[in-house]
């Protein structure tokens, strides 16, 4: 293979967007998921350049990084900062990379930090608190396991983490030669920020408004005890504006803003119906994911600890609405508690 091709290949697909604004430039860096690449976008200001969402830490990631910083001619002279919507490793991984390299803030909500910490920080607790989160929902030991290793293999697509500067909700940011509005709208991730450009009707969404995909809203150990409220409760806060473009953290920009927010709500809603029905029969959130997704064997084990997650955020919703009832075994000595529910209404 020719150099030449190789820097071809170097290079993420890059488009434009907004140009009468203010462009806003998305840069599809490549993720090794399904999902396939996360959208990184870059505004150029006075103030110097922004980065936003940078991506997960990836050979190739890296690769990107290099072909886009030299095309742009972006260095540390003329960086302004990089601004997180979230804290998932598919957006947050390459900041402290590129912190280290540009010598700029990274900006990211404190719920977001405190979680980021619990997942990859040096007293890192998620790992076992998931695992016994998923034995508690029924998951057999083996599929755990399989969990564990996968919650740490994370670690080096996050390192080394960045020093974060916290923004909070309702905070105003000026970049690109626009005004943003920070909004909390958690669900898809605790202390997740859309940022709002109100003047030109433009929102940097992140995760919380995605077209095509569902958004994954999962229940977490010592975490929101009801995301999908939260979830739902940041698309109704969309809802009240008038969003022209979102530019969102994967798949491509889109301006049906409003029917797409009203199609995830509706969309919840029916998956409540569908779970509330299966809960004529007791059943653990295992067993709910079987009955929603699948298990692992169909799903890869990255796929199922969301596919878990969604599972119990979806009843514990039911639960907050008096639709379905907890059932609490704590077993006998040695033995695991164990949780399902019910539904309040037998049908
Ligand atoms: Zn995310």
């Amino acid at each position: 293979m020719s150099d030449h091709i190789e820097q071809q290949e170097a290079m993420p697909p890059i488009t434009t967007w907004d140009s009468e604004n203010g462009a806003i430039v998305q840069v599809r860096i490549p993720l090794p998921f399904s999902l396939r690449w996360v959208n990184a976008y870059l505004l150029q200001g006075e103030e110097g350049w922004t980065i936003v969402d940078p991506g997960l830490r990836t050979p190739q990631a890296e690769v990107a990084w290099e072909a886009v910083l030299g095309h742009f001619g972006i260095e540390a002279a003329n960086a302004y900062h990089i601004v997180l919507t979230h804290y998932h490793p598919d957006h947050l991984g390459m900041a402290g990379l590129l912190q280290q390299q540009l010598d700029v803030p990274v900006l990211l909500s404190e719920t977001g930090w405190r979680h980021a910490q619990m997942l990859w920080g040096e007293e890192q607790s998620m790992t076992e608190r998931m695992v016994s989160f998923m034995r508690l929902h029924g998951v057999p030991a083996a599929e755990q396991e399989q969990l564990r290793e996968h919650m740490d293999s994370f670690i080096p697509l996050v390192s080394p983490l960045p020093d974060v500067t916290y923004f909070t909700d309702g905070q105003v940011l000026t970049f690109g030669g626009r005004t943003w509005r920070a909004i909390e709208t958690a669900g898809h991730a605790p202390g997740h920020m859309s940022l709002f450009d109100e003047q030109h009707g433009t929102l940097l969404a992140g995760d919380h408004v995605l077209p095509q995909i569902s958004p994954n809203v999962s229940l977490l150990p010592n975490s929101d005890p009801a995301p999908l409220h939260s979830f739902l409760q940041g698309l109704h806060q969309l809802l009240a504006l008038d969003i022209r473009l979102a530019l969102p953290g994967h798949r491509h920009p889109f301006t049906h803003v409003r029917a797409r927010i009203e199609e995830l709500v509706r969309h919840h809603e029916e998956r409540l119906d569908e779970l509330e029905q299966l809960l004529a029969t007791p059943r653990t959130g295992y067993e709910l994911c079987a009955q929603l997704f699948g298990t692992v064997g169909k799903l890869s084990v990255h796929q199922f600890r969301f596919a878990m997650g969604e599972a119990i955020a979806h009843v514990a919703e039911l639960e907050r609405r008096g639709r379905a009832v907890r059932i609490e075994e704590v077993g006998a000595e040695h033995e695991t508690p164990s949780l399902s529910w019910r539904a309040a209404v037998q049908v």
